[in-house]
């Protein structure tokens, strides 16, 4: 089949739209905002939300193969479609991804290090998880969170239910604060036959809970961590029968790398792949899905450097034009807002 649909219409749609169309395929989207981003590379789009089943069930007939670019599509509508047309990555990772404490017990199940967390259900629960595991701490949704929001970041001494109100009372994970040297991410690409390949690790650097910066090479820290955290990774995608790119996000520290969190679809931390890599993170994972030989994911460059554009106007990014070196992406979002990701550059170095 040649239709490929996508579930979300954000800018990780957008450079999957623009993969798969280089391979041939058209898109099919499907998301619950008229003024998608990824509107504008779909042959079709459908604009409905997440849990209309009706609406569901003609997209997927009309698919051969689906996708998602947003983890937190909910499940229960996706299992009712599932008869429908495939659906890669499995349900099952999207619905270990969507909860922070399920993803930690999976990683743990799994031989991996998280940092000592708790559940919190309500005010007195916090005061008991802090207790046990000390300030500093993080508080996090067990759901919805992203760019380090539906946190609050706990400091000793702190005035608990002050926290408690900041989260606005939502199911929460307590978390130690890892004292980490570096951040990074394996992103790898699992096809249907089971094979595995890993692009190479980004140092990330992340600004107010942003992601602000991928590196690639990664220093000496990051590098002798790579074979634990890259067969951490590997465990897991086999477990879940993973098929398409799944990012794990670590920190490095003086006990090994200790997982933080994962993303079963492609990642920011891998954009740097588009120029960097033989072959991208969305072009591996449109092969993955529909079930074509993976590419090679060897580094093109000696070093990239990937940073994202935050904030500011599309008008004064192009600015950045300015050094030819520099490869622009600008997402077509008209609306600016401080912490909102207007697009990235990526500059190779030889
Ligand atoms: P993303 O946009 O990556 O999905 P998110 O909102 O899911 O972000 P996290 O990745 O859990 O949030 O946290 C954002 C950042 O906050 C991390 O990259 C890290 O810099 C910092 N952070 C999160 N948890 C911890 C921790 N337990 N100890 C130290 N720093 C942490
Ligand atoms: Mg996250
Ligand atoms: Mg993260």
């Amino acid at each position: 089949g040649s239709t490929i649909g996508i579930l979300g219409g954000g800018q990780l749609g957008r450079m999957l739209g623009v993969a798969a169309a280089q391979l041939g395929y058209r898109c099919h989207i499907y998301a619950p905002d008229e003024a998608s981003v990824a509107a504008d590379v779909a042959a079709e789009f459908t604009c409905a939300q997440d849990d209309d089943i009706p609406a569901l069930e003609k997209f997927a007939d009309a698919c051969d193969v689906i996708t998602f670019e947003f983890e937190n599509v909910p499940v229960a509508p996706l299992t009712a479609i599932a008869d429908r047309a495939p659906l890669y990555p499995p349900v099952a990772a999207l619905d270990i991804a969507q909860n922070r404490i399920a993803e930690k017990n999976y990683a743990r199940t799994h031989g991996g290090k998280t940092a000592p967390f708790a559940e919190v259900t309500d005010a007195a629960s916090l005061d008991k998880a802090i207790a046990d595991i000390g300030a500093p701490a993080i508080l996090k949704t067990i759901r919805m969170g992203y760019d380090g929001k539906g946190q609050a970041r706990i400091k000793p001494g702190d005035d608990l239910g002050k926290h408690w109100d900041s989260v606005a009372h939502q199911p929460c994970v307590a978390e130690g604060f890892v004292t980490f040297s570096h951040e990074f991410s394996v992103i790898l690409v699992r096809g249907q036959d089971g094979a595995i390949r890993y692009w190479d690790t980004p140092h990330n650097i992340h600004e107010d809970g942003i992601l602000a910066q991928s590196l690639v090479p990664a220093p000496a820290e990051i590098a002798r961590q790579e074979e634990a955290a890259r067969a951490l990774a590997a465990k897991m995608a086999d477990a879940m029968d993973y098929v398409g790119v799944l990012t794990c996000e670590f920190f490095a520290t003086d006990n090994g790398p200790v997982f933080n969190e994962m993303a079963p679809r492609v990642h920011n931390s891998g954009h740097w792949t588009i120029e960097g890599a033989i072959t991208s993170q969305f072009e591996n994972h449109i092969r993955a899905i529909c079930g074509l030989p993976l590419g090679d994911t060897g580094l093109v460059a000696d070093r990239v450097e990937m940073t994202n554009l935050i904030g500011g106007s599309a008008g004064e990014w192009q600015a950045l034009l300015t050094d030819s070196a520099n490869q622009l992406h600008l997402y077509g979002k008209g609306e600016s807002r401080p912490g909102r990701k207007m697009g990235h550059v990526t500059k190779l170095f030889f």
